[in-house]
């Protein structure tokens, strides 16, 4: 039934492949990341666009079908928020351009382009802007989240440097979204995350002036050494200038296998020697905390700082988030004794903007983050460890909540308790996100959270 009423789409669209068909279990789980979540879910179709009109024409075919939808940027949400069972998986994925003015420090660009693709070519025009800290992460959920990424400890949040957003709302209308026009959808779309009642298809973003270069620092300890480091880290975090981004990572060592803490700092400036100097304050560590292998620190250009971030693809996934405001030390210290049963898995506890937190916009549905932000990534890939590592994740969000202040609205388990979505807003936000959306999406045509 489903196919023959989607032949209707089919030349509307770039490509419609509805459940039953040859391709569509390969097309299901291409679109998602997390492929503990990509078997398990089935929508009725995967629904491919290159413009607005065909987002617009694949909407009003929805309302008229009574299915609902849901937008897939990249499809990077570790609960898979874009896929549902039934309705419309929206792949915005090729709506991938970049237009650039040079002279303006503005850019248009499609909601599917990833990060690293985006990076290189505004380097290309002496430009950049905060992406996420993966190579492969879609600047589409990622800046809706409202995205915290490379130097957003200098040039804020993501959604922060966005002047205008292109959407199609639930009615099938092209909109442009601002400060001046349509300001609460341009509002909701600063944060509001798997909560977004439209489908966004372009982003007017304002730039900066390309880095004349990065510098990184990284030195890796054993993970018992955390009381030895603990306060010397808050202390180098308070030293460090603000814009430093300070990042504790722990996992298993890639060399030893040992659980440990691997330190990564760093930082953009005009000059190395600039650059350098922000992450001075962390090049002595205590010499009584136990070394694995030798401290790095390199010059590389802005665009490069990915390398630095490596998170595979194609696994398993169960991840959570807390914001906190408490010193790094203490969180490392609250988190240090619990090794991943998994060595894929990790804990990141990052100061985005050293002690300084990231500037978000005053009036944007991101209203909850914090100086420092911990990502609990378990990654495995036998299905028989699913429970093990699910319960690894809780314990670590469990032994964080004393410090926890808030959750990342991109990154936290959604799924868990019904009031996790409360730890992500602030109840003004919240309830006026609920608002906005009954007014724009009466029907609830947009699959919201997960
Ligand atoms: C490897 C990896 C690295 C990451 N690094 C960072 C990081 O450095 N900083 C950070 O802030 N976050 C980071 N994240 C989290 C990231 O922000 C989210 O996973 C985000 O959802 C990715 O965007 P996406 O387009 O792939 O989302 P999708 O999975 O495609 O969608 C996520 C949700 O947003 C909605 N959505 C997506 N696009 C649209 C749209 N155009 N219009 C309307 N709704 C839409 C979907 O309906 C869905 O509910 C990372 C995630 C991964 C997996």
């Amino acid at each position: 039934m489903a196919r023959d009423t989607f032949k209707a789409l089919e030349p509307l669209v770039a490509r419609a492949i509805s459940a039953g068909e040859a391709e569509f279990d390969g097309e299901r789980d291409r679109v998602t990341w997390n492929k503990r979540l990509a078997l398990s879910r089935a929508p009725d179709a995967v629904v491919a666009v290159h413009s607005a009109e065909e987002v617009a024409a694949t909407i009003r075919f929805a309302a008229a079908n009574g299915f609902k939808v849901s937008p897939r940027g990249g499809g990077h949400n570790y609960q898979a928020s874009a896929l549902r069972d039934g309705g419309i998986l929206l792949n915005l994925g090729a709506l991938n351009t970049v237009e650039i003015d040079r002279g303006a420090l503005t850019a248009r660009v499609g909601v599917g382009i990833q990060g690293h693709p985006l990076s290189e070519q505004l380097a290309a025009a002496g430009l950049a802007f905060p992406v996420g800290h993966c190579v492969d992460v879609a600047l589409s959920g990622y800046l809706i989240n409202g995205g915290f990424g490379w130097n957003s400890g200098e040039w804020g949040a993501a959604c922060a440097n966005v002047e205008a957003i292109e959407m199609v709302t639930a009615a099938g209308e092209i909109v442009l979204a601002s400060a001046d026009r349509h300001a609460e959808l341009f509002w909701a779309a600063r944060g509001a995350g798997p909560g977004f009642f439209a489908a966004a298809t372009a982003f007017h973003l304002k730039l900066h002036p390309l880095p004349a270069t990065a510098y990184a620092w990284r030195a890796a300890f054993a993970a018992s050494s955390a009381p030895a480091l603990a306060d010397w880290l808050t202390a180098a975090t308070a030293a460090a200038p603000a814009g430093t981004e300070v990042g504790c990572f722990l996992f298993a060592h890639w060399d030893t296998g040992e659980h440990a803490i691997v330190l990564r700092v760093s930082a953009c400036g005009d000059s190395e020697a600039e650059a350098r100097d922000k992450v001075a304050p962390f090049v002595s560590p205590p010499p009584v905390a136990r070394k694995i292998g030798d401290a790095k620190g390199e010059a590389l250009p802005f665009t490069e700082l990915f390398k630095l971030s490596p998170m595979p693809s194609g696994k398993r996934v169960a991840a959570d988030h807390a914001w906190s405001d408490a010193a790094v030390g203490d969180l490392l210290m609250a988190v240090h004794d619990l090794p991943a049963p998994s060595a894929d898995s990790t804990v990141d506890i990052v100061a985005f903007g050293g002690h300084t937190p990231v500037a978000v916009p005053r009036d944007a549905a991101l209203t909850v983050s914090g100086g420092t932000g911990v990502g609990i990534y378990g990654l495995w890939d036998d299905p028989a460890d699913d429970e093990v590592n699910r319960a690894w994740v809780r314990r670590v969000d469990e032994a964080l909540a004393p410090y926890r202040t808030g959750r990342y609205v991109g990154e936290a388990d959604l799924t868990l308790e019904p009031g996790r979505r409360a730890e992500c807003f602030t109840p003004d936000a919240l309830a006026r996100l609920d608002a906005l959306r009954r007014r724009y999406d009466p029907d609830g045509l947009f699959a919201v959270w997960p």
